[in-house]
């Protein structure tokens, strides 16, 4: 019973080991600056932007990689993206989606990255932190 007890303790504390830090951020333990929430996704600020109003847009489901994403939570993920690009103001940006290190990825928690490059008003997006 005391070797059974132990191993399930193991198995969760390796189960939350193996959680990504865009997990905790879902979780509320990790802050983060939030620009949108539903039942599925989450939309925030990247910690370390490449342009004013960079984003970060993440299912709530944990898979590292695109491939092993479900389709439904998949097709959640780029109106979002969308959203915030428009939101933004930008009239030019990037969405990107790494997957491995070789690819860039450095978080293993499928995320598409909303990267605004210009906006009508303001020229060139670089200007940090966002209003
Ligand atoms: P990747 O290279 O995996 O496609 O991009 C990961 C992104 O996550 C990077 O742009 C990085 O700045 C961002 N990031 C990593 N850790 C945190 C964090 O704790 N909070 C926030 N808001 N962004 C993070």
């Amino acid at each position: 019973l005391v070797a059974a007890v132990l191993c399930t303790h193991v198995y969760s504390w390796l189960k939350l080991a193996a959680r990504s830090i865009f997990c905790k951020i879902i979780a509320g333990q990790i802050p983060s600056m939030k620009l949108y929430e539903d039942d599925e996704v989450l939309a925030f600020l990247d910690i370390g932007p490449i342009a004013k109003r960079h984003a970060l847009v993440i299912p709530k489901y944990h898979a590292a990689k695109l491939h092993e994403l479900p389709d439904e939570h998949l097709g959640r993920l780029l109106p979002v993206a969308k959203r915030l690009a428009l939101a933004s103001g930008a009239d030019e940006y990037n969405i990107l989606q790494n997957n491995g290190r070789g690819a860039h990825q450095q978080v293993d928690h499928v995320h598409f990255h909303m990267i605004p490059k210009t906006s009508p008003k303001e020229g060139l997006i670089i200007e940090w932190p966002a209003t």
